[in-house]
């Protein structure tokens, strides 16, 4: 069976532009691809159909050489010969694929030519006031910068410090065939660079970067979230032979405070008040996050568990002026070593507690759910 025309296979007209071209294809890929119709082997064939054409057509030189000779350009030993040095050995599943195919558009990978350095991780642990106010880490950075001997280049060479690679001619990629598919994939003798370096640099061994200590300094805004990390662009490992720099992310970790619980920009925490100061209400004192300190007034009759709000004295809230609000959390304590003068006052207060219950909700409540059950059980 005769090959449909290239420019026919993608709708377009002889003279389309590249952005054309580009367009025509994406929209048609897109409809056929085989994620989108599973078992649909016509889709299969038109997607198949569509990626040589496309293939040929986007490069200046296949485009030229298919004006001329047609197919016979690239059937083997045809004319334009460029069937040969494909790398057919290539594995990969169809998520691979997708993405050396689509992931120029989807803001996936740029060309083949500059492979950016590694991204670095790394964790920095500050305290929570530290959190609130905002702070500045200095971070010491294990990462790859570029070799001061070659001047990033690779090689000892000052002239002609590279050598097209045989693989790829430069290209920085090769193509395969993959069942039905023809696929790009990154050149394996350059990683990508389109060139070999002759005659190595001693210090980096050509790799064009170093192992380096930095430090850097983070700036850590106010109102962090633990486990929350912050991305420095351009300040990862340096890409090989000039490419660009990869990302530093810095993971915060805050340590637990010992007073404040921190719970988004709201803060909890536990005061504890004697029994008397519970039963006769009062005023205490309590620090803030922010270094001041708060009073708050407990009135008679307050329960372990009772809480009270301190509006705008919590923590800060992440690019944001507001302040959360501070939650203080009463725990009546139960006195341990009595003199004998507390214990005198006790036993007076208990003699006069037992002919007055009333004013003691929770007993009250318990007390009588006692005497219901027994009196329940009797029946
Ligand atoms: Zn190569
Ligand atoms: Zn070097």
């Amino acid at each position: 069976m005769a090959k449909q025309d290239y420019y026919a296979t993608l709708g377009v007209a002889r003279d389309a532009g590249a952005d054309d071209l580009k367009k025509a294809y994406r929209k048609l890929a897109m409809q056929c691809h085989p994620d989108r119709n599973p078992g649909d082997k016509q889709a299969e064939a038109r997607f198949k159909d569509l990626n040589e054409a496309y293939d040929v057509l986007k490069d200046e030189q296949k485009r030229a050489a298919y004006d001329r000779y047609g197919h016979a350009a690239f059937e083997q030993g045809g004319a334009g010969g460029f069937t040969g040095g494909f790398d057919f050995s290539a594995g990969g599943g169809l998520g691979d694929i997708f993405d050396q195919m689509f992931g120029d558009f989807m803001g996936g990978r740029r060309g083949g030519r500059t492979r950016a350095g590694n991204d670095i991780r790394q964790a920095a642990e500050i305290e929570l006031t530290e959190a609130f106010a905002g702070t500045k880490v200095n971070l010491r950075v294990p990462t790859r910068v570029a070799c001061d001997a070659c001047g990033g280049s690779g090689s000892e060479d000052k002239q002609r410090a590279a050598d097209t690679c045989p693989t790829c001619h430069g290209a920085g990629k090769v193509r395969a065939q993959q069942g039905f598919f023809l696929v790009e994939r990154t050149c394996p003798t350059c990683g990508g660079q389109g060139r070999t370096i002759r005659n190595p640099c001693k210090v980096c061994r050509g790799a064009g970067t170093v192992q380096r200590e930095r430090t850097l300094q983070v700036t850590v805004p106010a109102g962090v979230e633990d486990g929350q990390r912050i991305r420095l662009a351009g300040e990862g490992e340096a890409g090989g032979q000039g490419a660009p720099p990869g990302d530093l992310y810095v993971h915060i970790a805050i340590r637990p405070h010992a007073m404040f619980q921190r719970d988004g920009a709201s803060i909890l925490m536990r005061v504890p008040l004697r029994m008397s100061q519970a039963a006769l209400g009062t005023e205490v004192e309590v620090p803030v996050v922010d270094g001041t300190k708060a009073k708050v007034k407990i009135p008679p009759g307050t329960q372990t568990g009772d809480q009270f709000r301190l509006r705008s004295k919590g923590f800060s809230v992440l690019r944001s002026a507001a302040r959360g609000d501070m939650f203080i959390q009463v725990a009546v304590e139960t006195p341990q070593h009595l003199t004998r003068r507390q214990r005198e006052l006790l036993e007076e207060f208990e003699a006069e507690a037992q002919g007055h219950g009333k004013g003691s909700p929770e007993s009250e409540g318990f007390f009588s759910k006692v005497k219901e059950f027994f009196e329940g059980g009797r029946e």
